[in-house]
């Protein structure tokens, strides 16, 4: 008998459509990884590839060109990535950017973006941190002046996911800077042909290496006044914080199967390496190890699982969404580590999974909104 991680939120139809997923992940993605790991992106063929397949913005309605499914498919996809440390292709920016459209965009936004979103023809990005300002989004410095026509924006904004190939990047911006968050709103900006607007260098991270991280610079861009998201100023705050439940369950679902990715791997690991005539496996401390983060993978399988179904329920609150990014972030840190002490010196070696995935799992911890920011959200709700 071996351990069953079974999600509670299954069906067959989403099992079909997770082979689906596993079957371009290993005929599209694995093949080429180590090629996106070396550039640092994976290129914009990839992308079209997925919408082709179905496999973008699976949880926006049809008549916006989505897959008309819910987070669970959504879910379906972080996962099978995350189980084997694929991380090129940040599809959660990618859904986040496309329900930031869909839940607070003019009718025609979501016209205008969502379909070529889920075709894959334009890949979305979310631009609110900046040199100066990460945690504290209030202190935001880039501004959207109003000219004749509309804004003119000025700024620099790093870190950002997908920034390298974005087609289309949701700005953070102060449209009146003498007001606080009140004076905060979200531009949509367009990246082809935009004078002005530019890509710095794909930053050189410890982990997501095939993910293309970005300064952004805009430098008096012109956008229409039309480009404000929603159509109204000032709402950027209220947006931002409408979506954080959505987010943050992504994190923790991706976290997850992590986990269960590291468990699996070293399981595989431990039977067949030898050490003192025997199989690694067969030491107390492995089995206990071992039986120590298949527990917590259970336990947090049940705790996950429920925030998966409540969010398809529309009742997940963001405390409890900050609890999954927490729990899981530092769980999978722990796990990933121990999992990787396991395999000895070949752990260490980036060609082992547990090697990129004990890198990869760092920044769970800090993007998303760090740990200690998720905190202060939860412990505002005690
Ligand atoms: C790989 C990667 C991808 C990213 N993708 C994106 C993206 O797509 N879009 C985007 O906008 N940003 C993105 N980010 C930025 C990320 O969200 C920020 O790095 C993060 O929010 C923290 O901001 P900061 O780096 O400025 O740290 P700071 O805010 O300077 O924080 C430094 C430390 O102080 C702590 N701290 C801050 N405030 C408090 C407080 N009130 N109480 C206790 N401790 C506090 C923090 O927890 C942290 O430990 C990405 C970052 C990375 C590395």
């Amino acid at each position: 008998m071996s351990i069953d991680f079974r999600r509670s939120w299954m069906d067959e139809d989403l099992a079909l459509f997770r082979d689906n997923v596993v079957r371009f992940i290993e005929t599209e993605m694995q093949p080429h990884d180590e090629a996106a790991r070396k550039n640092g992106h994976v290129g914009h063929a990839l992308w079209r590839k997925a919408g082709e397949l179905g496999l973008l913005c699976t949880d926006i309605p049809e008549e916006y060109g989505g897959g008309g499914g819910d987070f669970r498919h959504e879910a379906v996809i972080h996962e099978e990535m995350a189980a084997r440390a694929l991380s090129g292709m940040s599809t959660g920016v990618h859904s986040i950017v496309a329900h930031y459209f869909l839940n607070h965009g003019t009718e025609e936004q979501k016209r205008r973006y969502l379909p070529r979103m889920a075709r894959g023809e334009i890949v979305g990005a979310i631009a609110m941190t900046e040199p100066g300002a990460g945690s504290d989004l209030q202190g935001v410095r880039t501004r959207a002046d109003k000219v004749e026509g509309g804004y003119a924006l000025h700024g620099s904004k790093t870190f950002i996911s997908n920034g390298f190939l974005a087609g289309v990047v949701l700005v953070v911006a102060k449209t009146d800077p003498t007001q606080g968050a009140k004076g905060t709103s979200i531009l949509v900006v367009d990246t082809q042909d935009t004078p002005g607007f530019r890509v710095g260098r794909v930053l050189d991270k410890i982990g997501l290496k095939a993910q293309d991280t970005s300064e952004l610079f805009f430098d008096d861009v012109r956008v229409p006044a039309s480009a404000v998201l929603g159509g109204k100023e000032g709402q950027g705050f209220f947006q931002l914080m409408g979506d954080l439940p959505y987010e943050r369950l992504i994190i923790g679902v991706s976290s997850l199967a992590a986990m269960e990715g590291a468990y699996r791997a070293t399981l595989d690991y431990v039977r067949e390496r030898k050490a003192f005539g025997k199989p690694v496996a067969e030491f107390q401390n492995t089995k206990f190890k071992l039986a120590e983060i298949a527990t917590q993978i259970k336990v947090g399988r049940a705790f996950i699982d429920r925030c998966v179904e409540d969010l398809v329920a529309g009742r997940l609150d963001t405390a409890t969404a900050s609890m999954a990014k927490l729990w899981g972030s530092e769980a999978q840190g722990r796990v990933v580590d121990e999992c990787l002490q396991l395999f000895g010196g070949y752990g260490y070696m980036n060609e082992y999974l547990v090697a990129r995935m004990y890198t990869d799992a760092r920044i769970q911890r800090i993007y998303g909104g760090t740990n200690e920011i998720m905190k202060e959200v939860i412990s505002r709700a005690l």
